[in-house]
C-alpha cells in the first residue's frame, strides 16, 4: 500500500505518517517526489488495511498496490531512479556504458582495458574477479588479487568499478575494492545475498536470471529495495529460448515493460545476450533505440586470448565503433521525443 501525501504536506504531517505505521509494527519507505511525498508500507496485506491512516492532515489518499513488487513499482516512485556513480548519473539522459573484459586476467590486461575504454567513452569499468563459471574446470577468476587489481585500474582511470559478488562472505571485504556490486544471473534468486547487497548503500547491477521472467526480476530487486538500498540498476542479459545460433535470445521487450512498471534504470548486456562478438553491435543499438539506459559490454585487447568469453568480447575498434553508434542513436532519440512532445511526428 503507499500513501500519497498532498502537494506541500510538511516535515510533521509525514512523520505523523510514518510514526503510525511503525507503531503497528510495519515498515515505511519514504520517496521524497518533486511535488509529492509518498510513503510505502510493506508487511502483511490484512495490518496494512488496518491502519488508521486515511483523514490524517496531509494525506491525500492511499492507494493498494496490487502488484507483488512495490517499492519497484512506479506507483510508489512516479519519477526515474537516477543513481549518481562517480562523476556519472544512471537513468539519466546520457546512456550508461560499462565496459570491460569478462574477466580479470592480469594487473597489465585490465589496466590496458581501463585505459582504452576510458578514452573511448566508457563511464564505468566492469570485469570479474569471482567468475561464475558453469564448468568446475573452467578459469574460476583471481579472486581478492583481482580486485586489487581493479582497484588500481580505476586509480589510474577514475572508472568506477562493476564486479560480481557471489557470497555472502566476502561482502565486506570486496567493500573495499568495489563501487558497484553485479548480481549475476545465476544468482539473481540467491535471496541472501540479495539482502546482504540490500544492507550496504552500494548500487547494485542485478542481471536478470536466465530463465526469470519479468515479475520474478522486480520481485528479486524488491529484496534490494526492501533493505533499505535504493540503489537498484536491472540488467537485460538474455534469456534461454529453444534458440541455438545465439547463447540466449536478448529479450529487449523487457525494456519497455520494466520501464512501465517500475522507476529503476534498466540496462542491456548483448554480450551476453547473443554470445557472439558478430552480433553485439546491432543489438546495442537496438537496445539503445528500445530506450534502455545504458549497456554493459565486454572488451578485450586480445579476444581470441581471453579466459573467458572471448568469442563475445569486443576488439577497442569494435568497442569505439559501439560508444559512437551509441551516441549517434541518442542524439535521434533525443530529436524525435522533442518532435512528439511539440505534436510534430
Ligand atoms: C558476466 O557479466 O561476466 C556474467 C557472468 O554475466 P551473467 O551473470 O549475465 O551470465
Ligand atoms: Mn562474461
Amino acid at each position: 500500500m503507499i500513501v500519497v501525501m498532498k502537494e506541500g504536506a510538511t516535515a510533521d504531517q509525514v512523520n505523523q505518517v510514518i510514526a503510525v505505521i511503525e507503531s503497528c509494527g510495519l515498515s515505511p519507505h519514504v520517496s521524497q517526489g518533486a511535488e509529492k511525498t509518498i510513503v510505502g508500507i510493506i508487511g502483511s496485506k490484512d495490518r496494512v488495511l488496518e491502519l488508521p491512516i486515511e483523514g490524517l492532515p496531509g494525506v491525500e489518499k492511499v492507494v493498494p498496490v496490487s502488484k507483488p513488487f512495490k517499492l519497484a513499482s512506479r506507483a510508489f516512485h512516479p519519477q526515474d531512479t537516477l543513481i549518481q556513480i562517480g562523476g556519472h548519473v544512471v537513468g539519466g539522459a546520457q546512456p550508461t556504458i560499462i565496459a570491460g573484459p569478462c574477466s580479470v586476467e592480469s594487473k597489465d590486461q585490465i589496466l590496458d582495458v581501463a585505459r582504452h575504454v576510458k578514452a573511448l567513452g566508457a563511464h564505468m569499468l566492469r570485469g570479474g574477479a569471482f567468475k561464475p563459471r558453469t564448468s568446475p574446470y573452467s578459469f574460476q577468476g583471481l579472486g581478492e588479487e583481482g580486485l586489487k587489481y581493479l582497484a588500481l585500474a580505476r586509480e589510474d582511470t577514475g572508472l568506477p568499478v562493476v564486479t560480481e559478488i557471489m557470497e555472502v562472505g566476502v561482502l565486506s571485504m570486496m567493500d573495499n575494492y568495489v563501487d558497484v556490486f553485479q548480481i549475476g544471473a545465476r544468482n539473481m534468486q540467491n535471496y541472501p545475498l540479495l539482502r546482504a547487497v540490500g544492507h550496504t548503500q552500494k548500487p547494485v547491477l542485478l542481471k536478470r536470471g536466465l530463465s526469470a521472467t519479468i515479475e520474478e526480476w522486480l520481485m528479486a530487486a524488491e529484496y534490494v529495495l526492501a533493505e533499505g538500498n535504493p540503489n537498484v540498476i536491472l540488467c537485460e542479459r538474455g534469456i534461454r529460448t529453444f534458440e541455438t545460433y545465439t547463447r540466449n535470445t536478448l529479450d529487449l521487450n523487457a525494456i519497455p515493460v520494466v520501464q512501465h512498471l517500475s522507476h529503476l534504470p534498466v540496462l542491456v548486456d548483448p554480450s551476453h545476450g547473443v554470445g557472439h562478438w558478430r552480433y553485439i553491435l546491432p543489438m546495442a543499438r537496438a537496445g539503445i533505440a528500445a530506450g534502455a539506459q545504458g549497456l554493459i559490454v565486454e572488451v578485450h585487447p586480445h579476444p581470441e586470448r581471453a579466459l573467458s568469453d572471448g568469442e563475445q568480447s569486443l576488439t577497442y575498434e569494435n568497442f569505439a565503433q559501439l560508444v559512437h553508434n551509441v551516441e549517434q542513436i541518442t542524439q535521434v532519440l533525443i530529436t524525435v521525443d522533442e518532435a512528439l512532445v511539440a505534436g510534430k511526428h
